[in-house]
């Protein structure tokens, strides 16, 4: 291939380094690399600085040139105590039987395209959830949940006065749905991994999400929804009890 002039490789460089509002030093040159390559194809113009930085992931706000955002979670360590989860919430999963867990890089990308199956599998049956844009390594994109760049707030975040009967209805109506019809159970849903747009529960954080066969599944929904109602609960919302839900949904 012939070499770029001068300048127009120059040019390129400074578009490149633009992408990034801010130099964030926990962004690998890979992962740098393959957020320039998804930039180009979603028309992404700058990445913004990051809105949150939990234990595994980070998640960024993007702008694209119409001023459309999308939120992209980059997977970036992986604990001994993620490792762990992965093998236990991936064994049993015939999804993902032939993964190997030996290779850290690969386990890391193991989590991000599990998080955006669960989200697919979640938003083709009409669960409220980011809709998943694409899955590339250890990048997933999916809608940006709020306003302009601002995130919507988590349902923890929201004043006592938002936090409304209708609100709950709505929560167990997507967790209903989330069971009866995409057969996961969320696995680490509470009042952390919901957020509230217009009024609206969308559920996130799906990755660690199971399928219903799973031995722990049962357990880990009754997990679930007791966090769901004991968050209601405190805050003086009717709810319904968790034996009933349970037996609502075919777990007796
Ligand atoms: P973690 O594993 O770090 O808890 P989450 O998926 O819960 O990862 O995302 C972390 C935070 O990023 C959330 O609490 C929320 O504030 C924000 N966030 C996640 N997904 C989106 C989204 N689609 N749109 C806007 N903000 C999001
Ligand atoms: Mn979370």
């Amino acid at each position: 291939m012939a070499e770029l002039p001068k300048r127009i490789k120059e040019e390129k460089r400074r578009k490149d380094e633009d992408l990034f509002k801010v130099v964030d030093s926990t962004i690998d040159s890979r992962t740098y690399f393959n957020l320039i390559q998804i930039a180009r194809r979603l028309n992404i113009e700058q990445y913004l600085g990051a809105i949150s930085s939990g234990k595994e992931a980070r998640v960024y706000p993007a702008r694209t040139y119409d001023g459309k955002y999308y939120a992209i979670k980059i997977y970036y360590t992986s604990t001994a105590q993620s490792k762990r989860a992965i093998k236990k919430y991936t064994i049993g999963d015939v999804r993902f039987e032939d993964i190997k867990v030996s290779n850290t890089r690969q386990l890391i990308n193991t989590w991000a395209k599990k998080e955006f199956k669960n989200l697919t599998r979640l938003y083709e049956v009409g669960v409220r959830v980011p809709k998943p844009i694409l899955v590339y390594e250890n990048i997933l994109v999916m809608e940006f949940i709020g306003e302009d760049g601002l995130r919507a707030p988590l349902l923890r975040e929201l004043e006592d006065n938002e936090i409304t009967q209708e609100l709950y209805e709505d929560l167990i109506a997507q967790i209903k749905i989330m069971v009866g019809k995409a057969k996961l159970v969320h696995g680490d849903l509470s009042e952390y991994n919901v957020m509230v747009y217009n009024g609206q529960c969308y559920i996130i954080d799906v990755s660690q999400a199971i399928p219903l066969e799973h031995e722990e599944a049962e357990k880990l929904l009754r997990r679930d929804i007791e966090n769901i109602n004991n968050f209601f609960k405190s805050k003086g919302i009717n709810i319904k009890p968790t034996d009933e839900l349970l037996l609502e949904l075919g777990f007796s």
